[in-house]
């Protein structure tokens, strides 16, 4: 028998996940918070159209956003504007970002006349919205560790780790490894948001970025979720989603390498709360069936509450310089 070449992590994660995207419905696995409740499409399309507005109000306007899973935060997101911005939601075209064919099929069910493309790079150019929810996470991490000034980079052979030693990594804090000394890097998510921060600063416009993240360095965060239970990571790959925590830290310097700057970033609960969470809920709610609005309420209060999604998930924006406070991001 001959042993499989160590491949490095990200290799591996790439290959698990575009897998998995391909030819699974995610959503059978884990639950995102536009699937918990019609209310954060919602909030998110109300806070897209006061961009618009803090932006001079421009005809037309890319509205985008980067891995939208079943399409449904947008149409959410357009049944409001529809109706409470009816300027914003004419000027709008919606453009999605989407690799897996599988999932565009489900956006086309619930936003039809969307534009698709494979990456930021193939937007029109012009003035851009773009909207990212449990993007990030998704995108390959590459984990080394550092031990008495050593670095290795962890890679996978078979179903087990193997660490390789490599040359320091130059921009990664060291001050920030766990308690092992691991260190992780999302190299596709820091491309991701300098080229969007690039774009925003040559055509104007704004970025929001939602996640589940850590203020800093996570240490060793993959994770792998399947049937809504955690699994291992390395076995049976392309059967689980992999994903890993988002360094808010690193978001914001490659928000700030690409000319832009950031607004956030704020926990999710706050954020939703200083959009009228809660108001919403209680009018969405009343008069329905007893049962009925309590699942909306409970719906709210699992997007927003800490112990829930409320804190771990944060949502930052990236403008250009000088672009006055957007809603929900004041820290
Ligand atoms: N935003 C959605 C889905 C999150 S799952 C929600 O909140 O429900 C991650 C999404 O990103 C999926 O739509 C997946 O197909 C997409 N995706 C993953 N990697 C991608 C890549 N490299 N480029 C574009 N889309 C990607």
């Amino acid at each position: 028998m001959t042993e499989a070449l160590p491949e490095r992590l990200d290799r591996f994660m790439g290959r698990a996940n575009a897998a998995y995207y391909a030819n699974h419905d995610p959503f059978g696995d884990f639950t995102t918070a536009p699937e918990i409740s019609q209310m954060f499409g919602e909030l998110i399309g109300a806070w897209a159209a006061v961009a618009w507005a803090l932006m001079g109000r421009p005809d037309r306007i890319i509205l985008a956003e980067a891995g939208p899973g079943r399409g449904s935060l947008m149409a959410d997101a357009r049944r409001v504007t529809a109706r409470v911005a009816p300027d914003f939601h004419a000027a709008a075209q919606v453009h999605f970002i989407e690799t897996s064919p599988r999932l565009r099929t489900e956006q086309a069910k619930r936003v039809p006349d969307a534009a698709w493309h494979d990456d930021l790079s193939n937007l029109p150019d012009g003035p851009l919205i773009l909207i990212g929810n449990e993007f990030l996470d998704a995108l390959p991490i590459r984990q080394f560790r550092v031990q008495d000034g050593q670095w290795a980079e962890r890679h996978v052979a078979g179903s087990d780790f193997v660490e390789i030693s490599c040359p320091p990594q130059s921009g990664l804090p060291v001050d920030e490894a766990d308690e092992q000394g691991y260190l992780e890097r999302n190299e596709p998510a820091e491309d991701f948001v300098t080229s969007l921060a690039r774009r925003l600063a040559a055509h104007g416009g704004v970025g929001l970025l939602i996640d589940y993240g850590s203020a800093q360095n996570p240490g060793d965060s993959l994770q792998a979720i399947r049937s809504r239970r955690m699994a291992p990571a390395l076995e049976q790959a392309g059967e689980a989603d992999l994903t890993a925590l988002v360094d808010f830290g690193a978001v914001a310097r490659a928000a700030q390498r690409g000319g832009a700057s950031i607004q956030g970033p704020v926990t999710q609960g706050a954020f939703l709360n200083a959009l009228g969470l809660m108001p919403r809920a209680v009018k969405l709610a009343a008069g329905r069936p007893e049962t009925e609005a309590a699942a909306v309420l409970g719906a709210a209060r699992r997007l927003a509450e800490p112990a829930a999604m409320g804190r771990l998930f944060k949502a930052i924006a990236v403008t250009p310089h000088g672009f006055p406070p957007l809603p929900g991001l004041a820290a």
